[in-house]
Protein backbone atom coordinates (compact mmCIF):
# COMPACT_ATOMS: atom_id res chain seq x y z
CA UNK A 1 0.00 0.00 0.00
CA UNK A 2 0.95 3.37 -0.52
CA UNK A 3 2.54 5.22 2.39
CA UNK A 4 -0.26 7.42 4.25
CA UNK A 5 0.16 10.88 2.95
CA UNK A 6 0.30 13.53 5.80
CA UNK A 7 -2.69 16.05 6.02
CA UNK A 8 -1.24 18.39 8.92
CA UNK A 9 1.84 20.05 8.13
CA UNK A 10 3.96 21.80 10.73
CA UNK A 11 1.84 24.25 12.21
CA UNK A 12 3.55 27.70 10.75
CA UNK A 13 3.08 29.28 14.14
CA UNK A 14 5.28 27.36 15.48
CA UNK A 15 8.23 28.91 13.18
CA UNK A 16 7.56 32.10 14.65
CA UNK A 17 9.32 33.08 18.47
CA UNK A 18 7.51 32.65 21.29
CA UNK A 19 6.12 35.70 22.12
CA UNK A 20 5.38 36.33 26.17
CA UNK A 21 5.09 39.95 27.23
CA UNK A 22 5.79 40.81 30.59
CA UNK A 23 2.81 42.25 32.27
CA UNK A 24 2.00 43.26 36.06
CA UNK A 25 -1.14 40.65 36.70
CA UNK A 26 -3.11 42.57 39.24
CA UNK A 27 -6.77 40.51 38.78
CA UNK A 28 -7.67 37.80 40.77
CA UNK A 29 -4.86 35.58 39.88
CA UNK A 30 -2.68 34.50 38.97
CA UNK A 31 -0.44 36.69 40.29
CA UNK A 32 2.81 37.08 38.88
CA UNK A 33 6.03 34.86 39.81
CA UNK A 34 9.49 36.00 41.69
CA UNK A 35 12.63 35.28 39.55
CA UNK A 36 13.94 32.60 42.36
CA UNK A 37 10.76 30.40 42.11
CA UNK A 38 11.18 30.63 38.18
CA UNK A 39 14.69 29.68 38.15
CA UNK A 40 13.71 26.62 40.06
CA UNK A 41 11.46 25.33 37.37
CA UNK A 42 14.77 25.71 35.30
CA UNK A 43 16.54 23.04 37.54
CA UNK A 44 17.04 19.47 36.20
CA UNK A 45 14.24 17.45 35.58
CA UNK A 46 14.25 13.69 38.32
CA UNK A 47 12.54 11.46 38.28
CA UNK A 48 8.71 11.05 40.09
CA UNK A 49 9.98 8.41 42.61
CA UNK A 50 13.66 9.50 42.46
CA UNK A 51 14.79 9.90 46.65
CA UNK A 52 15.94 13.68 45.68
CA UNK A 53 12.19 14.25 44.14
CA UNK A 54 10.41 12.56 47.30
CA UNK A 55 12.84 14.67 49.82
CA UNK A 56 11.37 18.10 47.68
CA UNK A 57 8.08 16.66 47.95
CA UNK A 58 8.40 16.05 51.64
CA UNK A 59 10.03 20.14 52.29
CA UNK A 60 6.80 21.14 50.29
CA UNK A 61 4.37 18.98 52.57
CA UNK A 62 5.98 20.62 55.53
CA UNK A 63 5.77 24.20 53.74
CA UNK A 64 1.90 23.21 53.17
CA UNK A 65 1.69 22.30 57.36
CA UNK A 66 2.92 25.92 58.16
CA UNK A 67 0.40 27.72 55.39
CA UNK A 68 -2.59 25.77 56.50
CA UNK A 69 -1.58 25.62 60.15
CA UNK A 70 -1.97 21.75 60.35
CA UNK A 71 -0.11 18.89 61.92
CA UNK A 72 -2.57 16.69 59.57
CA UNK A 73 -0.53 13.46 58.21
CA UNK A 74 -2.28 14.03 54.97
CA UNK A 75 -1.10 16.86 53.14
CA UNK A 76 -0.41 16.67 49.80
CA UNK A 77 -1.01 18.27 46.11
CA UNK A 78 -3.50 17.48 43.32
CA UNK A 79 -1.55 17.82 39.57
CA UNK A 80 -3.99 20.66 38.29
CA UNK A 81 -5.31 24.39 39.66
CA UNK A 82 -7.87 24.71 42.22
CA UNK A 83 -10.78 23.58 40.44
CA UNK A 84 -8.71 19.95 40.86
CA UNK A 85 -8.60 20.64 44.31
CA UNK A 86 -12.78 21.15 44.84
CA UNK A 87 -13.33 17.94 42.93
CA UNK A 88 -11.07 15.93 44.50
CA UNK A 89 -12.60 17.63 48.01
CA UNK A 90 -15.96 16.70 46.24
CA UNK A 91 -15.23 13.08 45.01
CA UNK A 92 -13.74 11.66 48.14
CA UNK A 93 -16.28 12.96 50.38
CA UNK A 94 -19.30 12.32 48.89
CA UNK A 95 -20.85 9.36 48.12
CA UNK A 96 -24.46 9.13 45.88
CA UNK A 97 -27.19 10.66 48.50
CA UNK A 98 -24.82 11.81 50.68
CA UNK A 99 -26.29 15.53 51.79
CA UNK A 100 -23.69 18.05 51.22
CA UNK A 101 -24.84 22.09 52.62
CA UNK A 102 -22.87 24.59 50.26
CA UNK A 103 -22.54 28.44 52.03
CA UNK A 104 -22.87 30.11 48.50
CA UNK A 105 -21.67 33.60 48.38
CA UNK A 106 -20.72 33.71 44.89
CA UNK A 107 -19.49 31.46 41.78
CA UNK A 108 -17.49 29.18 43.67
CA UNK A 109 -20.63 27.88 45.78
CA UNK A 110 -22.38 27.46 42.32
CA UNK A 111 -18.75 25.49 41.07
CA UNK A 112 -19.02 23.38 44.25
CA UNK A 113 -22.85 22.74 43.63
CA UNK A 114 -22.39 21.71 40.25
CA UNK A 115 -19.45 19.31 41.27
CA UNK A 116 -21.57 17.73 43.88
CA UNK A 117 -24.29 16.84 41.80
CA UNK A 118 -21.56 15.12 39.25
CA UNK A 119 -20.98 12.92 42.23
CA UNK A 120 -24.93 12.07 43.03
CA UNK A 121 -25.25 13.96 46.41
CA UNK A 122 -27.67 15.61 47.40
CA UNK A 123 -26.75 19.22 47.25
CA UNK A 124 -28.87 21.82 49.75
CA UNK A 125 -27.98 25.77 48.95
CA UNK A 126 -28.14 29.13 51.46
CA UNK A 127 -27.35 31.65 49.62
CA UNK A 128 -26.02 35.22 50.41
CA UNK A 129 -24.45 36.40 47.31
CA UNK A 130 -21.68 39.10 48.18
CA UNK A 131 -22.52 38.70 52.01
CA UNK A 132 -21.14 36.38 54.77
CA UNK A 133 -22.87 33.38 56.95
CA UNK A 134 -23.20 34.05 60.34
CA UNK A 135 -22.88 31.39 62.70
CA UNK A 136 -26.40 31.48 63.78
CA UNK A 137 -27.28 30.92 60.24
CA UNK A 138 -25.02 28.24 60.03
CA UNK A 139 -26.62 26.20 63.05
CA UNK A 140 -29.66 26.38 61.41
CA UNK A 141 -29.07 25.52 58.35
CA UNK A 142 -26.87 22.45 59.99
CA UNK A 143 -29.90 21.44 62.08
CA UNK A 144 -32.29 21.63 59.14
CA UNK A 145 -30.35 19.90 56.08
CA UNK A 146 -27.91 17.43 58.88
CA UNK A 147 -24.79 17.30 55.79
CA UNK A 148 -22.83 15.15 55.62
CA UNK A 149 -20.45 17.78 54.77
CA UNK A 150 -20.57 21.71 54.79
CA UNK A 151 -18.43 23.49 51.89
CA UNK A 152 -17.73 26.93 52.60
CA UNK A 153 -15.56 29.69 50.75
CA UNK A 154 -12.96 31.37 52.88
CA UNK A 155 -11.95 34.51 50.19
CA UNK A 156 -15.13 34.41 47.65
CA UNK A 157 -12.66 35.85 44.37
CA UNK A 158 -15.80 36.68 42.47
CA UNK A 159 -17.46 38.90 45.05
CA UNK A 160 -14.62 39.52 47.54
CA UNK A 161 -16.26 38.59 50.18
CA UNK A 162 -14.49 37.00 53.34
CA UNK A 163 -16.11 34.02 55.05
CA UNK A 164 -15.47 34.34 58.71
CA UNK A 165 -14.41 30.70 59.58
CA UNK A 166 -14.06 30.58 62.99
CA UNK A 167 -16.81 28.51 65.23
CA UNK A 168 -18.13 27.05 62.01
CA UNK A 169 -15.89 23.88 62.28
CA UNK A 170 -17.27 23.39 66.40
CA UNK A 171 -20.88 23.52 64.64
CA UNK A 172 -19.98 21.25 62.20
CA UNK A 173 -18.87 18.43 64.69
CA UNK A 174 -22.03 19.18 66.79
CA UNK A 175 -24.20 18.40 64.10
CA UNK A 176 -21.84 15.15 63.04
CA UNK A 177 -20.76 16.76 59.80
CA UNK A 178 -17.77 17.29 57.39
CA UNK A 179 -16.31 21.04 57.08
CA UNK A 180 -14.35 21.66 53.79
CA UNK A 181 -12.93 24.93 52.81
CA UNK A 182 -12.02 26.48 49.67
CA UNK A 183 -8.94 28.65 50.45
CA UNK A 184 -8.08 29.24 46.95
CA UNK A 185 -7.89 33.25 46.81
CA UNK A 186 -7.15 33.58 50.28
CA UNK A 187 -4.87 31.53 51.83
CA UNK A 188 -1.30 33.31 52.63
CA UNK A 189 -3.50 36.59 52.81
CA UNK A 190 -5.23 36.04 55.92
CA UNK A 191 -5.55 34.13 58.73
CA UNK A 192 -6.59 30.50 58.79
CA UNK A 193 -5.83 27.63 61.32
CA UNK A 194 -6.98 24.34 59.99
CA UNK A 195 -6.76 22.48 63.56
CA UNK A 196 -7.39 25.39 65.33
CA UNK A 197 -10.59 25.95 63.90
CA UNK A 198 -11.62 22.33 63.27
CA UNK A 199 -11.23 22.28 59.32
CA UNK A 200 -11.30 18.97 58.21
CA UNK A 201 -10.56 19.48 54.78
CA UNK A 202 -9.41 22.78 52.89
CA UNK A 203 -7.73 23.06 49.28
CA UNK A 204 -5.84 26.09 47.78
CA UNK A 205 -3.89 26.88 44.90
CA UNK A 206 -0.21 27.93 44.43
CA UNK A 207 -0.74 30.85 41.61
CA UNK A 208 -2.81 33.37 44.27
CA UNK A 209 -0.57 34.69 47.45
CA UNK A 210 1.80 31.64 47.35
CA UNK A 211 2.97 32.84 43.90
CA UNK A 212 4.09 29.79 41.87
CA UNK A 213 3.01 29.35 38.82
CA UNK A 214 -0.87 27.59 38.39
CA UNK A 215 0.04 24.01 38.10
CA UNK A 216 -1.30 22.34 41.84
CA UNK A 217 -3.54 22.27 44.20
CA UNK A 218 -1.99 22.27 47.58
CA UNK A 219 -4.88 20.21 50.03
CA UNK A 220 -5.40 18.63 52.90
CA UNK A 221 -7.51 15.84 54.89
CA UNK A 222 -7.66 15.25 58.52
CA UNK A 223 -8.07 12.27 60.31
CA UNK A 224 -11.59 12.78 60.51
CA UNK A 225 -12.19 13.35 56.68
CA UNK A 226 -9.95 10.97 55.54
CA UNK A 227 -11.80 8.14 58.34
CA UNK A 228 -14.65 9.06 55.89
CA UNK A 229 -12.84 8.27 52.84
CA UNK A 230 -11.33 5.12 54.01
CA UNK A 231 -14.87 3.56 55.25
CA UNK A 232 -16.83 4.58 52.23
CA UNK A 233 -18.93 1.91 50.83
CA UNK A 234 -18.42 2.69 47.17
CA UNK A 235 -15.57 3.38 44.94
CA UNK A 236 -13.98 7.11 45.10
CA UNK A 237 -15.18 7.98 41.18
CA UNK A 238 -11.68 9.37 40.28
CA UNK A 239 -8.63 7.16 40.39
CA UNK A 240 -6.79 10.14 39.63
CA UNK A 241 -8.10 12.59 42.77
CA UNK A 242 -8.25 9.33 45.25
CA UNK A 243 -7.05 10.67 48.21
CA UNK A 244 -5.86 7.51 49.25
CA UNK A 245 -3.81 7.24 46.40
CA UNK A 246 -2.64 10.27 46.54
CA UNK A 247 -1.76 10.35 50.11
CA UNK A 248 0.59 7.15 49.51
CA UNK A 249 2.32 9.04 46.37
CA UNK A 250 2.87 12.18 48.76
CA UNK A 251 4.59 9.66 51.72
CA UNK A 252 1.52 10.47 53.63
CA UNK A 253 0.28 6.78 54.75
CA UNK A 254 3.14 5.26 56.35
CA UNK A 255 3.72 2.80 53.25
CA UNK A 256 6.23 2.72 50.28
CA UNK A 257 5.30 5.32 48.08
CA UNK A 258 3.91 3.98 45.21
CA UNK A 259 3.74 4.60 41.01
CA UNK A 260 -0.10 6.81 40.95
CA UNK A 261 1.08 9.37 37.94
CA UNK A 262 3.70 11.65 37.11
CA UNK A 263 4.23 14.80 39.12
CA UNK A 264 5.00 17.55 37.72
CA UNK A 265 8.48 17.92 38.53
CA UNK A 266 9.48 21.77 37.98
CA UNK A 267 6.34 23.02 39.24
CA UNK A 268 6.82 21.30 42.47
CA UNK A 269 10.19 22.54 42.52
CA UNK A 270 8.47 26.33 42.00
CA UNK A 271 6.11 25.80 44.94
CA UNK A 272 9.17 24.80 47.30
CA UNK A 273 10.89 27.90 46.55
CA UNK A 274 7.58 29.79 46.44
CA UNK A 275 7.01 28.24 50.13
CA UNK A 276 10.45 28.98 51.07
CA UNK A 277 9.64 32.55 50.44
CA UNK A 278 6.48 32.31 52.62
CA UNK A 279 8.16 30.57 55.51
CA UNK A 280 11.23 33.22 55.20
CA UNK A 281 9.14 36.21 56.06
CA UNK A 282 6.43 34.38 58.06
CA UNK A 283 2.70 34.47 57.72
CA UNK A 284 1.99 37.49 60.24
CA UNK A 285 3.97 39.18 58.33
CA UNK A 286 1.99 38.31 54.98
CA UNK A 287 -1.03 38.88 56.42
CA UNK A 288 -0.24 42.14 57.84
CA UNK A 289 1.30 43.34 54.18
CA UNK A 290 -2.17 42.27 52.73
CA UNK A 291 -4.22 43.58 55.52
CA UNK A 292 -2.02 47.17 55.25
CA UNK A 293 -2.42 47.17 51.05
CA UNK A 294 -5.81 46.52 50.86
CA UNK A 295 -6.53 49.33 53.24
CA UNK A 296 -4.76 51.81 50.94
CA UNK A 297 -5.86 50.72 48.07
CA UNK A 298 -9.57 50.64 49.44
CA UNK A 299 -8.89 54.57 50.29
CA UNK A 300 -7.35 55.62 47.27
CA UNK A 301 -10.23 53.99 45.07
CA UNK A 302 -12.19 56.42 48.04
CA UNK A 303 -10.59 59.42 47.36
CA UNK A 304 -11.35 58.78 43.13
CA UNK A 305 -15.03 58.55 44.25
CA UNK A 306 -15.25 55.04 44.02
CA UNK A 307 -17.53 52.40 46.31
CA UNK A 308 -16.56 49.11 46.98
CA UNK A 309 -19.08 46.29 46.14
CA UNK A 310 -18.71 44.75 49.55
CA UNK A 311 -19.65 47.91 51.56
CA UNK A 312 -18.38 46.32 55.06
CA UNK A 313 -14.43 46.63 54.74
CA UNK A 314 -14.42 43.95 57.98
CA UNK A 315 -16.54 41.76 55.72
CA UNK A 316 -14.14 41.84 52.42
CA UNK A 317 -11.20 39.64 51.85
CA UNK A 318 -7.63 42.03 51.42
CA UNK A 319 -6.69 40.22 48.11
CA UNK A 320 -9.42 40.27 45.80
CA UNK A 321 -10.95 43.97 45.99
CA UNK A 322 -14.16 44.22 43.82
CA UNK A 323 -15.20 47.85 42.46
CA UNK A 324 -18.16 49.05 41.48
CA UNK A 325 -18.57 50.18 38.00
CA UNK A 326 -19.78 53.40 38.47
CA UNK A 327 -22.96 54.29 36.73
CA UNK A 328 -22.72 54.63 32.83
CA UNK A 329 -19.00 53.98 32.78
CA UNK A 330 -18.19 50.48 30.24
CA UNK A 331 -16.16 48.66 32.49
CA UNK A 332 -14.08 47.02 29.30
CA UNK A 333 -12.45 50.61 29.08
CA UNK A 334 -11.24 50.50 31.76
CA UNK A 335 -9.52 47.43 31.98
CA UNK A 336 -8.24 47.83 28.50
CA UNK A 337 -6.68 51.44 29.52
CA UNK A 338 -4.69 49.48 31.84
CA UNK A 339 -3.56 46.88 29.80
CA UNK A 340 -2.56 48.58 26.65
CA UNK A 341 -1.06 51.60 28.27
CA UNK A 342 0.57 49.84 31.08
CA UNK A 343 0.66 46.19 30.58
CA UNK A 344 -1.60 45.76 33.75
CA UNK A 345 -3.61 43.27 34.43
CA UNK A 346 -7.32 44.17 36.47
CA UNK A 347 -10.58 41.87 35.29
CA UNK A 348 -13.79 42.65 35.41
CA UNK A 349 -16.84 40.77 37.49
CA UNK A 350 -17.66 36.91 37.57
CA UNK A 351 -20.83 35.03 38.49
CA UNK A 352 -23.04 37.41 40.65
CA UNK A 353 -20.67 40.80 39.97
CA UNK A 354 -20.04 40.17 35.88
CA UNK A 355 -20.61 43.42 34.33
CA UNK A 356 -20.99 45.01 38.01
CA UNK A 357 -17.27 45.47 39.63
CA UNK A 358 -13.78 46.02 38.47
CA UNK A 359 -11.42 43.02 40.09
CA UNK A 360 -7.84 43.91 41.72
CA UNK A 361 -5.98 41.32 43.09
CA UNK A 362 -3.53 41.67 45.76
CA UNK A 363 -1.63 38.51 46.59
CA UNK A 364 1.58 37.60 47.58
CA UNK A 365 4.58 38.35 45.47
CA UNK A 366 2.37 41.51 44.07
CA UNK A 367 1.16 43.08 46.92
CA UNK A 368 2.90 45.75 47.49
CA UNK A 369 2.48 49.42 48.26
CA UNK A 370 4.24 50.73 45.27
CA UNK A 371 1.85 47.90 43.41
CA UNK A 372 -1.45 49.79 44.96
CA UNK A 373 -0.11 53.56 43.97
CA UNK A 374 0.53 52.19 40.31
CA UNK A 375 -3.02 50.56 39.85
CA UNK A 376 -4.63 54.04 41.76
CA UNK A 377 -2.22 56.24 39.16
CA UNK A 378 -3.64 54.04 35.82
CA UNK A 379 -7.18 53.90 37.68
CA UNK A 380 -7.64 57.94 37.97
CA UNK A 381 -6.45 57.83 34.15
CA UNK A 382 -8.84 55.08 32.63
CA UNK A 383 -11.86 56.61 34.66
CA UNK A 384 -10.83 60.03 32.76
CA UNK A 385 -10.32 58.19 29.76
CA UNK A 386 -13.69 56.46 30.21
CA UNK A 387 -15.77 59.55 31.89
CA UNK A 388 -14.32 62.27 29.23
CA UNK A 389 -13.91 63.97 32.76
CA UNK A 390 -10.66 64.40 35.15
CA UNK A 391 -10.91 62.94 38.31
N1 LIG B 1 -11.83 28.87 44.19
C1 LIG B 1 -11.60 30.18 44.27
C2 LIG B 1 -12.06 30.94 45.48
C3 LIG B 1 -10.90 30.84 43.26
O1 LIG B 1 -10.66 32.16 43.33
C4 LIG B 1 -10.45 30.09 42.13
C5 LIG B 1 -9.69 30.75 41.00
N2 LIG B 1 -10.05 32.02 40.66
C6 LIG B 1 -10.74 28.72 42.10
C7 LIG B 1 -11.42 28.15 43.14
C8 LIG B 1 -10.35 27.88 40.92
O2 LIG B 1 -8.99 27.83 40.76
P1 LIG B 1 -8.28 27.53 39.34
O3 LIG B 1 -8.66 28.61 38.40
O4 LIG B 1 -6.85 27.54 39.74
O5 LIG B 1 -8.73 26.20 38.88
Amino acid sequence: AAPLKMNVPQPECLQKPLNVPSKLLMGPGPSNSPLRVHYAMMKPLLGHLHPEFTQIMDEVKEGLRYIFQTKAEVVCCVSGTGHAGMETTMCNLLEPGDVILIAQNGIWGERAADMARRHDADVRIIDKPGDTFTLEELDAALAQHKPAVLFMVQGESSTGVLQPLEGAGALCRKHGALLAVDCVASLGGVPFYMDGWDIDVVYTGTQKVISAPPSMAPIAFNDRAMAKVRSRKTPIRSFYSDMTWLANYWGCDGTPRKYHHTGPISAVYALREALAIVCEEGLESLWSRHKACAKKLHEGLGALGLEMYVSDPNKRTPTVSTIRVPEGVDWTRVTKYFMSNYLVEISGGLGPSAGKVWRVGLMGYNCTPENVDLVLRIMKEALADATGKSQ
